[in-house]
């Protein structure tokens, strides 16, 4: 009887324990979020985030959030002499968070770490090895909670935000990809209903795409989309963010299918179920 007294003793003190962090934890997030956002950070996003000038007020302020919440949680390393600096930390989780900007949540639940090189590094253990497998790399994304970034690429991408080409954007769509344990190019979605429409535009444009390209003809994305599904859905967030409006035009149905995914429109920056 002293036994199970003590078993049950032990299971109702653990299962008391785990409230009272996750609760702790909670409570810790509510009050990170409401922080007041530094003077200094404000002025790195606006001088290394032309994306980030182009919201709207109420947006800012979620991102602001969001970043907060993203530094309070992951731990950054510097690698090969690369300095960790809050200019790197504020730019990276600028646009790290721009893709949870119009969804709820936890802020990238499995992701850990974020190792910083100065510029193009050799890795080459990652699951996503941007480029020849055997050449530098700009960015990886690893399943188990690790991107790696080249500080002067997620430069380059941040400062032009209309070329579609944006290392830390790919890299962190890489991160919602694999959320699901898949990297297979189809995130986490919300509902049966939105699978049933989000696999087979994928895979139209992600066809079209592999097709234009035997026939050596001009793509709207980069061609690196052709590699693999989940390069196609980075290569397309890429896309969305920076070239909303082409995209919109040229791809109808894979826009609407990523701006339900993304929950916000980067053309109006309104979330779309608030459109008139
Ligand atoms: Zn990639």
């Amino acid at each position: 009887m002293n036994g199970l007294h003590t078993l049950l003793f032990l299971v109702v003190s653990l299962a008391a324990a785990l409230l009272f962090y996750r609760l702790w934890l909670w409570r810790q997030r509510s009050l990170i979020g409401r922080r007041p956002f530094p003077a200094a950070w404000e002025e790195i996003l606006y001088r290394q985030l032309p994306l980030y000038r182009r919201l709207p007020p109420p947006l800012k302020n979620r991102l602001r959030q969001k970043i907060q919440l993203f530094l309070w949680d992951k731990n950054f390393e510097g690698c090969g002499g690369q300095q960790i600096t809050d200019e790197v930390r504020v730019t990276i989780a600028g646009q790290a968070c721009m893709l949870l900007i119009g969804r709820r949540g936890p802020i990238y639940p499995k992701l850990f770490s974020i190792l910083v090189y100065p510029s193009a590094f050799v890795q080459g253990e990652g699951l996503f090895l941007e480029g020849d497998p055997n050449a530098i790399h700009l960015g990886e994304s690893w399943q188990h909670g690790t991107v790696i970034l080249a500080w002067d690429s997620v430069q380059r991408g941040a400062r032009n935000a209309e070329d579609g080409q944006n290392v830390a954007i790919h890299e962190f769509a890489h991160q919602l990809d694999q959320a699901d344990g898949e990297a297979d190019g189809a995130p986490l979605l919300d509902s049966r209903s939105a699978y049933a429409t989000w696999a087979p535009t994928f895979q139209k444009e992600y066809d079209r795409l592999q097709k234009r390209l035997e026939q050596r003809r001009d793509t709207f994305f980069d061609a690196y989309g052709a590699t693999h599904p989940a390069e196609f859905f980075a290569v397309v967030s890429e896309t969305f963010f920076e070239k909303p409006n082409q995209m919109k035009e040229k791809h109808p149905d894979l826009y609407r299918e990523v701006r339900s995914y993304y929950r916000v429109d980067p053309i109006t920056w309104i979330a779309p179920e608030e459109e008139p």
